[in-house]
Parts: structure tokens; C-alpha cells; sequence
């Protein structure tokens, strides 16, 4: 039935929504308003090699960079921090701080990418700051290396980690176990085959292994690997003939665009992206965006000169977490900003992972099942992120999946219709349950006494 319009009331009014969708253009925030900034030309903030030597890497040069826009206080609370807690050493991008709002201790500390890249102690729980049941390498992928740093855990697809090293560090890193440098509370896994060796050893497995189509060529960051070391190695993988995907790992597009747009790399990108479609192949760049804010111009026109250079796709793998996006608006906020100001594909939205000292970001399930309703029906279909639990020892599942939830002790379990690289004799790997862990905080007092007593047993 269709409704004819009258001519003098026109059409209805739109129903009231939930979340009221409006475009709103993308900004670069003035880097000049930070007092160590302040004389830094737009030449060399868009220049790589002006970004990455004047990364923050410690409270002093933060101090250098923000001066007194925060309070004594904060520096303090950060140094705690990485004294104490912290799983990943600092390091960030201009580009990433500059997206942050400074205007203020308060402000800062409210700042949802503050809050993921430059955690503080007063962020972390004081009770149950870590999960019992969380782990370094929580999603054992070490274990599934079937050479150094190639993890094969599903049946036709790989995960390679070129390298340990990014341009920035995230606090939350799954792989906090083997990326950057050590920190006071973590010594980091160190790779013992040299690079070229174990690159060579991955390309070996691969060529022997056709029952592979699909490769996620990571780390770290690819944006880390000195650009003929990352075109050889892909150039290698699009000459084995059962590799259909190619997929290129960096955060680096968002958190420093400038690498992705010198022109050295766009003209080899453009030299692999021909290369793939001339041979069928998929090639495309995953990034890891968690909030809007960090969708600047410079990162839509990063995104598009890789569009442009003919990689078919850039898509977004977020992170859930709260304080940071774990809300509808923040999530709709994200995609959108990605999809329609940056043709970049939200993709999925991974729950944060059970790392040590992570509880204070991790959402529980049931948060993280309303969340994706709530979310439904706003973006296309094809763009609506996916939420996802990497389940250890399973993979990623839609966080609907679940088999059983225990809401009182936040216990759920997960099964899975393939075999990992380390279950091939294992006749019960189809049948086992496998289980996850919401944050104990989250959970009623009777739950939380439960943990309490497993710790003491
Ligand atoms: S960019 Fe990725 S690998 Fe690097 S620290 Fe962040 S989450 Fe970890």
C-alpha cells in the first residue's frame, strides 16, 4: 500500500530514532594549539619521517608536546602506569595524539583514544585489574605457529607476522606478548629466526600447503617493514597459485597516513596491485580504527590513494572497548565516518581480548550482543561491522554464536566445525567446548564471590 502525499502538509516527519544519523564532514584538528607544536608547518606534519621522529615515547615528551593544557597530575598517573601495569611500552604518532582532546586534564582523560593509546593507572581496575583466567598470548597463536610467526589456526587461512615492531602502540594489544619492547610488567617474546629466514620459511610452507587461499600478512605493522622487504614478500605470495587473498595489516593508515601516502610506497602498492589483479587475486589493507575522532582528512586521503592505486578494498577490524567506543552512538558514529567520508569498509569489532590488566576495557558478552543490536538496521548490510569473540583455541564468532552463557559466573562456551594446526589427531577438537570469560567486575555479587573463592582454592 503506498500513502499519497497531500499536497499542503508534504511529506510526514521522520519517526524519532534512536540514533539520529547525520553526515558530519571529517577535521584535522590544528596540531599548532599544542604548545610543542606550535611552530610545525603543514610540510612537515604531513611528512612520515617528521611524524615518526617525533613520536612520544615517554611522560617527558608528552610534557614536551602538551605542556600544561594537563595537570602534573596526569604525568604522574602515567608513569605509574607504565612503572606498574602497563603490557605495551608508549609510542605514538602525532597524527594520534593530535586527534585527542587536550584541552585539559579532565578532557584528556575522558578522550576515548586517549584511552586505549595512553592508558593511566587511574584507568585500571583496583579489583580484579586482570582477568584469573587471562593470558599473555591469550589466543595461543604461538602455539598454531606451524613455522616462527606463521599461525595456521583455520582450514584455509594464515596469519603471518613479518614483524614485532608498529609505528604506534595501542594498550590494549592482543599481541602485547611479542610486540614492542618490553615493559616493566611484561618481557616480551623475542622471534629467534632472523627475518629473512623466517619470511622464507613462511613462503616455503605456503607453496607446500595449497589447502591455503588466504593470507593476512601482519605483525606488528606491515607499515613497519622497510617497503622492498614488504613488496618481495607479497610479490612472493601472489605467484603461489592457491593464494586468492591477500590482506595487508596497519593501523599505521589511520594512526600515521603520511606513511601510506609517500610516493615510493603508493607506486609499489600500485605495482602489487596490478600484479593481483592480473592474477585474480584479492588484494586488500586491513586497518584497526576505534573511534571516530580518528578519522581525519589526511586518513580519508590515505585510504583513498590506496583505492586509487588499485587495492581492492580497505576495511576496518576495530576494537570494543568501553570507555572507548562500547556504546550504539560511538560504534554508528565510526562507521560511519569510515564509510562515508573514507571508503573505508566497517568490517568487524573485536571484543577486546583477555589480556592482563585489560578488564577495565572489555565489555561482557551480553553487553557486547546488545550493542550489535542496537546497531542493526542504520548502515547497509554489507557494512554493518560484525561483533566478534576470538575465542581462545576456536576464532572469531559472531558473539551471537554462543553455545551456553552462565551470566552469573560470565562463563561462555563456544565450539567450532574445523581443526586448528595443532588438533589434527585429536578425534573430540569438532566436540569440545571451548570457554570465555566476561570481566568479573561486570558480574552479580553472587558470581563475584564465586571467583573470589576459585582464587583462594
Ligand atoms: S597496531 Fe596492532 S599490533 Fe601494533 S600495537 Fe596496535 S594492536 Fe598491537
Amino acid at each position: 500500500m503506498t500513502t499519497a502525499l497531500h499536497p499542503d502538509t508534504g511529506p510526514p516527519a521522520p519517526a524519532a530514532q534512536p540514533y539520529a544519523y547525520r553526515r558530519a564532514p571529517l577535521t584535522e584538528p590544528d596540531w599548532r594549539r599544542l604548545p610543542g607544536w606550535r611552530d610545525v608547518t603543514a610540510a612537515e606534519w604531513e611528512s612520515a619521517q617528521w611524524q615518526r621522529a617525533h613520536c612520544v615515547k615517554n611522560a617527558r615528551q608528552l610534557r614536551a608536546v602538551l605542556g600544561d593544557l594537563v595537570g602534573e597530575e596526569f604525568y604522574a598517573d602515567l608513569e605509574r602506569d607504565q612503572a606498574t601495569r602497563a603490557t605495551m611500552s608508549m609510542l605514538l604518532t602525532p597524527q594520534m595524539l593530535n586527534t585527542m582532546d587536550a584541552a585539559g586534564t579532565e578532557a584528556f582523560l575522558a578522550d576515548p583514544v586517549r584511552r586505549y593509546m595512553l592508558p593511566v593507572a587511574s584507568d585500571r581496575l583496583a579489583e580484579w585489574p586482570s582477568h584469573p583466567r587471562a593470558a599473555r598470548d591469550s589466543l595461543h597463536e604461538a602455539e598454531m605457529w606451524v613455522v616462527e610467526g606463521l599461525t595456521h589456526r583455520y582450514p584455509t587461512k594464515v596469519l603471518a607476522e613479518l614483524l614485532s615492531t608498529c609505528p604506534q602502540y595501542c594498550g590494549h594489544c592482543t599481541r602485547m606478548d611479542l610486540v614492542g619492547t618490553s615493559t616493566p610488567a611484561v618481557d616480551k617474546h623475542r622471534f629467534a629466526l632472523r627475518p629473512a629466514d623466517r619470511h622464507t620459511a613462511m613462503l616455503d610452507y605456503l607453496r607446500a600447503t595449497p589447502g591455503v587461499r588466504d593470507v593476512v600478512v601482519s605483525g606488528g605493522d606491515v607499515a613497519n617493514l622497510p617497503w622492498p622487504r614488504l613488496e618481495a614478500f607479497v610479490g612472493a605470495l601472489l605467484e603461489i597459485d592457491s593464494i586468492r587473498d591477500v590482506r595487508l595489516a596497519s593501523k599505521a593508515l589511520m594512526g600515521l597516513p603520511q606513511h601510506w601516502l609517500q610516493p615510493e610506497v603508493l607506486a609499489g602498492m600500485e605495482r602489487l596491485a596490478g600484479t593481483a589483479a592480473r592474477r585474480g587475486v584479492q588484494l586488500a589493507v586491513h586497518t584497526h580504527v576505534n573511534a571516530a575522532r580518528s578519522v581525519t582528512p589526511l586518513v580519508a586521503r590515505a585510504a583513498r590513494a590506496l583505492l586509487d592505486a588499485g587495492v581492492r578494498d580497505v576495511r576496518n577490524q576495530g576494537v570494543l572497548m568501553r570507555g572507548v567506543n562500547a556504546t550504539p552512538e560511538a560504534l554508528l558514529d565510526l562507521s560511519f565516518a569510515l564509510l562515508d567520508e573514507a571508503q573505508i569498509m566497517p568490517y568487524y569489532l573485536y571484543l577486546c581480548d583477555m589480556i592482563p590488566f585489560s578488564e577495565h576495557w572489555r565489555p561482557a558478552l551480553h553487553e557486547a550482543q546488545d550493542l550489535q543490536h542496537a546497531i542493526m538496521g542504520y548502515l547497509p548490510g554489507f557494512a554493518t561491522p560484525r561483533i566478534v569473540c576470538d575465542v581462545p583455541y576456536v576464532g572469531k564468532r559472531w558473539v551471537h554464536q554462543v553455545a551456553t552463557y552462565d551470566r552469573t559466573r560470565g562463563i561462555s562456551e563456544w565450539t567450532k566445525n574445523y581443526r586448528t594446526a595443532i588438533e589434527s589427531g585429536d578425534p573430540a577438537a569438532l566436540e569440545r567446548r571451548h570457554p570465555y570469560y566476561d570481566p568479573v567486575h561486570t558480574l552479580p555479587e553472587e558470581g563475584r564471590a564465586w571467583w573470589a573463592r576459585q582464587k583462594t582454592t
